[in-house]
């Protein structure tokens, strides 16, 4: 509990002794102090407080209204001690500002009332001193309220409040610190600062002990408070700091701004030490939430500043023509562009001023009309209308106009917007007679284009019809064509308007044309009489044309020439109206003729009709062509297949005979060998016996019987040679041509060596060939090179190749060579080209050759040429 600090002034020793019996007695917390004059009191209080002063009156140099002025201003409260009978001087005394008064009985009662008075006392001050602190604060807040509504500058309210502040307090120095925004320092700026300590203002102050948690604290609006500098429990970092600035004591109060610290209202006290009162920390937390409301509201104000600055900017820097009115339809501001497309001021357009001078007679009503029904009801609106330049020319705009809201949501007027459309006013015009021109136009041209379209389906219709045709043509066997052409004809004349359709064909002779296929819709073709053997002439007129391979057309029968008169009679029984004769070519001359008539209507086949018709024409011509083609086929088919028979006959007839011959050659041969070795016997015993007895004739008749019976001999070995081939089995075995050749050689080494021939060969396959056979092939070609030799020694090469699946085996002379017609026949049995007496012979030899070749499955045949020797080649099966 706090000690009450009193001042005693008595000069009564008894009372004095009394007073502190009292205190002593009653233990009262008094610390108190005793003055026996004025003068000693007067002094006392100059230099020292007290929480009450209790004075007698009447003292040896004075009396206590002396004193009372100077204790008063000290705001100490005083009790004044008077005797009894001077309640008139307590009176005064009370009126003069003394707090109590105490009536000295004596017996010294009134000591007894004295604490209760000293309490009460005390609690009036403390009463008292609340009030004019609230009094004092109230009107700080106040007068600092006053001031932030009244001024919008931030900066004079900081500077207010410092001075205010400081001036309240009393203290040494008030400052207002903006902190940066990370924490550790700040800057000063404002302060109110007693002369004579030092000054911070506009400063860069950083707190070299600062601790993130400080920002934390403030955030959250703590109050720092420090008593004495030196007792506090500071870092002494901080105290440091604070020393720099003559600091004993301080406040600190966070300035919170968008629930972040914005800064520290500070008091500093330098003078002393000192105890911060709850009603000084209040009044400065109460400053400081005032100034965070300054802070909000100048930002407010600034960003209203800014953005007024800025729509007025854009506005007056906008290509469009920009207006505003007020909650009473008159427009208040126009931007820049809107004065100069007028060229009038400010002042002359507010109003009505720019609908009055500005807008076009014919459309002022409907301009206000709009204008004002949309405002009633708060509408946005639209509107075109013309304005009159700065140079008299009429414009057209489209304006715009939206109302506007202020934030709380109550109606502040309209804002608005033009454009120049006369242009695009203009543009429209000219488009719409474009549009009406370009409508018709259109018009125009659809009906055309859907005849276009039509005829364009029917075309593309006709096309696909012609493709799935051509298919359809070729798979068709030779006895369905005449259906498919009848059902084309059908089908294209319906897909051309055609109500009738024909196909005729030329005669082989050229002479007359016959209708093969037709169609009718109505199933009149009766009524078309001449339809078969129609002569050419018939289409006496165009005929030539058709010739030509152009196609006829008549659109109307009318259009004849006169020499079609009778064709002209004769379609009209048949009620046609109108034709088309398309040109049926085949092999690059004229094969028929493709009509299409209608009988219903006169018609005009376009030319995509007709180029597609011409390929139906093809379609035809090629089916008839392939149906004809087939039949012949069909017809050589059968004839050659009784050929075959007849032939087969023959070969078999050929064999027969073959055989019979074989059979006869080889019985004549062999039973004419008997007789014969008899005569070639007794004509050598009769050439021994009776040679030179008989006359020459004889002899030379000897001679002639001789050399008969030697060539008979011959021939009838030769011939017997060549019956046995046809008639033994063939039996082959695995045969080398090199050994064969060998011994053919080796037999005929004497002729070789007479005729001083080179022989020579390839080394020979082993091939399946009956040996016999194959080395007397070899034999008679060798003996036939060695015997047509020419003036020069033979030189014979024989060589073999494989070919496939044979080998080809030649034989190559030097000889006199053969002709080329004589190739083939030299084969035959008993063929020769030359005399007997120039080369021996029997002409057997070859064909001998020929029957072995073909016996083993080979060929035979040769080249030569006469005096360039001759190649004979055979072929004979490789084995295996
Ligand atoms: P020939 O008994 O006459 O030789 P071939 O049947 O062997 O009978 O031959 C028939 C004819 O073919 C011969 O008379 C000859 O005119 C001709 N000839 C055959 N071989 C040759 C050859 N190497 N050179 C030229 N002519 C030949």
């Amino acid at each position: 509990m706090n000690r009450i600090k009193i001042l005693l002034i008595e000069d009564d020793k008894i009372d004095q002794m009394a007073f502190n019996r009292l205190v002593k007695k009653e233990n009262l917390a008094y610390e108190y102090q005793v003055v026996n004059s004025i003068e000693s009191a007067k002094k006392k209080l100059d230099y020292e407080s007290f929480d009450l002063v209790i004075s007698d009156f009447f003292l040896g140099d004075g009396n206590a209204f002396d004193i009372l002025e100077q204790i008063l201003a000290t705001n100490t409260p005083v009790i004044i001690a008077t005797g009894s009978g001077d309640e008139e001087i307590a009176v005064k005394a009370m009126k003069l500002g003394a707090y109590d008064y105490l009536i000295k009985d004596p017996e010294r009662h009134y000591l007894k009332l004295l604490p209760v008075t000293v309490s009460n006392a005390l609690k009036q001050k403390q009463a008292e001193e609340k009030l004019r602190w609230q009094n004092l604060r109230s009107q700080l807040l106040a007068e600092l309220a006053l001031k932030i509504r009244q001024s919008l500058r931030l900066e004079e309210i900081l500077k207010a409040a410092v001075t205010e502040v400081q001036k309240f307090l009393r203290a040494d120095r008030v400052l207002l610190f903006q902190l940066h925004s990370h924490g550790s320092g700040g800057k000063v700026v404002q302060e109110s600062v007693v002369p004579g300590w030092p000054v911070t203002l506009g400063q860069n102050i950083v707190d070299p002990c600062f601790q993130a948690r400080y920002m934390e604290r403030y955030r959250q609006g703590q109050i720092r408070a420090i008593a004495d500098l030196e007792q506090a429990d500071l870092q002494p970092c901080y105290i440091e700091f604070l020393r720099r600035f003559g600091v004993k004591a301080n406040l600190i109060v966070p300035i919170v701004h968008q629930e972040e610290p914005w800064g520290l209202l500070i008091a500093h006290q330098c003078t002393s030490v000192r105890q911060w009162s709850s009603f000084e920390i209040d009044l400065l937390q109460q400053l400081a939430n005032q100034l965070g409301i300054a802070l909000a509201q100048s930002q407010l104000v600034e960003a209203l500043r800014e953005s007024e600055e800025r729509f007025r900017t854009m506005a007056d820097s906008a290509p469009v023509l920009i207006w505003m009115s007020g909650i009473d339809k008159l427009c208040t501001y126009f931007n820049q562009s809107w004065l100069d497309f007028t060229g009038r001021t400010m002042e002359q357009e507010r109003g009505y001023g720019w609908a009055e001078q500005g807008v076009h007679q014919s459309d002022f009503q409907h301009c206000l009309e709009t204008y004002t029904t949309a405002f009633n009801s708060r509408r946005r609106f639209q509107m075109e209308y013309r304005l009159r330049r700065h140079d008299g020319q009429y414009r057209w705009l489209l304006s715009t106009g939206v109302p506007r809201f202020l934030a709380d949501g109550s109606f502040a007027g309209y804002i608005g917007s033009c454009v120049d459309i006369t242009e695009r006013k203009e543009a429209e015009k000219v488009l719409r007679s474009i549009n009406t021109d370009l409508e018709q136009q259109v018009e125009e041209r659809t009906a055309a284009l859907v005849a276009a379209n039509t005829d364009l389906q029917r075309r593309n219709i006709l096309q696909i019809l012609l493709l799935q045709l051509s298919n359809q043509f070729i798979n068709l066997k030779a006895d369905e064509v005449d259906q498919g052409i009848d059902q084309a004809l059908q089908t294209i004349a319906e897909f051309t308007l055609s109500d009738r359709s024909c196909l005729f064909q030329l005669s082989a002779d050229g002479a007359t044309l016959s209708c093969t296929h037709s169609w009718d819709s109505h199933k009149t073709a009766s009524e078309f009489p001449k339809n078969q053997n129609l002569p050419v002439d018939y289409f006496c007129w165009s005929f030539s044309q058709l010739e030509r391979f152009e196609p006829i057309q008549v659109s109307c029968l009318a259009k004849l020439p006169p020499e079609a008169e009778q064709f002209k009679v004769d379609l009209e029984g048949s009620s046609i109206k109108s034709f088309l004769l398309i040109p049926v070519i085949s092999f690059g001359k004229l094969f028929g003729i493709l009509g299409f008539y209608t009988v219903q209507a006169e018609k005009v086949w376009t030319e995509d009709e007709i180029a597609l018709l011409l390929i139906a024409a093809d379609i035809f011509v090629n089916a008839l062509n392939r149906q004809h083609g087939e039949q012949l086929i069909n017809q050589a088919n059968a004839e050659l297949a009784i050929r075959v028979q007849e032939l087969n006959q023959a070969n078999a007839e050929l064999d027969r005979s073959n055989h019979e011959l074989e059979h006869f050659a080889y019985i004549a041969s062999h039973d004419l060998r008997e007789p014969l070795r008899k005569i070639k016997s007794f004509t050598d015993l009769l050439v021994e016996d009776y040679r030179g007895q008989l006359d020459a004739q004889a002899d030379k008749y000897l001679d002639y019987i001789s050399d008969g019976s030697v060539r008979m001999q011959n021939l009838i070995k030769d011939l017997l040679t060549y019956s046995r081939l046809g008639r033994s089995e063939l039996i082959l075995e695995p045969t080398d041509l090199g050994k064969i050749l060998e011994q053919v050689l080796s037999d005929l080494s004497v002729a070789i060596e007479e005729n001083k021939a080179e022989i020579v060969a390839d080394s020979l396959p082993t091939i399946q060939a009956n040996p016999q056979q194959i080395a007397q092939l070899f034999q008679n070609l060798i003996s036939n090179a060695l015997k047509f030799r020419s003036d020069v020694p033979p030189q014979i090469r024989i060589e073999a190749q494989l070919q496939q699946s044979e080998w080809l085996i030649s034989i190559r002379d030097n000889g006199i060579g053969i002709k080329p017609q004589y190739t083939e026949r030299i084969f035959e049995i008993f063929q020769r080209l030359h005399a007997r007496e120039k080369y021996s012979g029997t002409g057997i030899g070859l064909a001998v050759c020929r029957k072995i070749v073909e016996r083993h499955g080979g060929r035979i045949w040769l080249e030569s040429e006469p005096t360039q020797g001759s190649t004979f080649y055979f072929t004979v099966p490789a084995a295996g």
